[in-house]
């Protein structure tokens, strides 16, 4: 019986050789073909063609009314992935489109990938590169570089940026050494970030060689100095004190580490997460991205995605070993992007203030031998986007603007008040080595449950103080305050809500 098997298995081994060695036979006549055809027509655009599915291929130069996600099913094996030195792929762009939409597709190998493993080579890599030398081994869905992935695709079809470039990440390795902690194979604790993802050139340098694989980083490492306006105030009325080594000189120019993230997600714990099945998680993803990224439906056997989000970034003042020392004290901003009021100054809202004052109170803390961190998150208008939020602001100004109909507002227009969804945050503090936080500069109850039901005690909540809060920015946060907000002061009633206005447009003279 058992050799019966194994015989069967032979054969079909036979059999997907020879389909192989046929379907590259195609392909080089085919390329063949095209090469004459393109000589003759010198002019002629490159026509892709489909391929992948080990049938019919579909031209797509002849008009638009054949759709590639049409040429999906077919459960039989397809060609190899070129070989890196074949012309077609010097050229940018293989002759047919290769989908990698089924797993038993011939060439279709992924990179071993144990989430939650302790040790970095028994967890394995994540690669999603589409490089002809790894196309076959990909073990995650999506592409690098977060929501800066559709730009790498307009560089290759502009042909800015060769498709075989190689990084070459020479002194490029972390400015400070981190972890690993326990916490790093915790698969409840980790799941929207590569843990290894800032060693991956060096951790991984033997299968990339070896197997002359494409990985990249998606976390990196570096030290800055930085200089904020508020904060040289800050020294000159003597509120911060230069110490030379964090908070620099009389210009209150600050030492600081930064760490940026890019999201790679594990789907089954995102998906646990949000209280969800991986299968319903998946499905919305594709079908939300306009069926973008087809692997999240047909390749249930790869579990990790990199989606096209924005990511964060850490900036620690002081010793940043000192971040996962429980017995030293720990000060904490978690910020969510406002442009308008973080980088051009709007006071429509207390963004900008609260993240001067998170970053004051961190570097004090760090002054006092603590450790101070703000992290800062790609989540613009509460992850509504910036459309969105102008929206709201006209719907504001042109009503009453009152602090009493704030969510609304956005809830008529967005259908939710708020889709920064904090269940993945925590992550980075996990990832830190953070165990618990002294002061959390953070009025929000969506981050401080988010945190502590993460296992990580919150000592201290501490509120923006009164006179650093914009006039017309009150609406903001007493609509927040009276919505559960943290606060040491008062809640106010319905009535006092109503009677919390901002200004209206002409009204500059306040
Ligand atoms: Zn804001």
């Amino acid at each position: 019986m058992a050799s019966d098997l194994e015989e069967v298995q032979k054969v079909l081994r036979t059999v997907a050789e020879g389909q192989a060695q046929l379907l590259s036979a195609v392909e080089s006549i085919s390329q063949r073909v095209g090469e004459l055809e393109r000589s003759r027509d010198g002019h002629r655009q490159n026509n892709p063609e489909i391929d992948g599915v080990g049938r019919t291929a579909t031209p797509l130069g002849s008009g638009f009314t054949h759709t590639p996600a049409a040429v999906m099913p077919a459960e039989a094996g397809t060609r190899t992935p070129p070989a890196p030195s074949s012309p077609e792929v010097k050229s940018g762009f293989s002759s047919r489109v290769i989908l990698t939409t089924y797993p038993k597709q011939i060439g279709i190998k992924p990179l071993p990938l144990d989430w939650g493993a302790a040790d970095p080579l028994q967890r394995g890599p994540v690669t999603v590169s589409r490089s002809a030398s790894t196309i076959g081994r990909r073990n995650a869905i999506g592409a690098h570089g977060g929501s800066y992935s559709i730009y790498y695709a307009l560089a290759l079809a502009s042909r800015e940026l060769k498709a075989d470039h190689k990084p070459d990440y020479t002194n490029t390795e972390p400015a400070v050494k981190i972890g690993p902690f326990p916490q790093w194979s915790d698969k409840k604790k980790i799941v929207a970030m590569d843990p290894w993802g800032h060693l991956v050139p060096w951790l991984f340098k033997d299968v990339m060689e070896k197997e002359n694989v494409d990985l990249r980083p998606t976390i990196a490492i570096t030290k800055a100095h930085m200089k904020l306006p508020e904060l040289e105030e800050s020294v000159r009325s003597g509120r911060l004190v230069p110490d030379g080594k964090v908070c620099l000189n009389k210009f209150g120019e600050l030492s600081v580490t930064k760490f940026a993230v890019e999201p790679v997600w594990y789907l089954p714990g995102v998906a646990e997460r949000f209280g969800i099945d991986e299968g319903t998680l998946r499905r919305s993803l594709f079908e939300h991205t306009g069926g973008m990224y087809p692997e999240l439906i047909t390749r249930s056997d790869i579990k990790v995605f990199l989606p096209p989000i924005g990511g964060l970034t850490v900036y620690c003042f002081g010793d940043p070993a000192k971040m996962s020392d429980p017995s030293k004290r720990l000060a904490l901003r978690i910020h969510d992007e406002c442009n308008g009021s973080d980088v051009f100054g709007s006071d429509i809202c207390t963004c900008r203030p609260y993240l001067i004052f998170g970053i004051e109170e961190a570097v004090k803390e760090a002054q006092n031998g603590g450790s101070g961190v703000v992290i800062y998150f790609r989540k613009e208008g509460r992850a509504l986007g910036e459309v969105t939020k102008y929206l709201v602001y006209n719907a504001r100004k042109r009503g009453e603007d009152r602090a009493s109909d704030y969510f609304k507002r956005t809830e008529n227009i967005a259908g939710v008040k708020d889709m920064r969804f904090q269940a993945l945050m925590p992550d980075i503090l996990h990832w830190l080595g953070i165990q618990k936080i002294d002061r959390m500069l953070s009025m929000s109850n969506m981050k401080h449950d988010a945190i502590v039901g993460q296992g990580i005690p919150i000592h201290e909540r501490v509120e923006l103080p009164e006179s650093l809060i914009p006039a017309d920015s009150r609406v903001e946060i007493d609509a927040k305050i009276n919505a559960g907000y943290f606060t040491t002061g008062q809640r106010m009633t319905e009535e006092q809500l109503k009677s919390v206005q901002g200004r209206i447009w002409e009204d500059i003279d306040h």
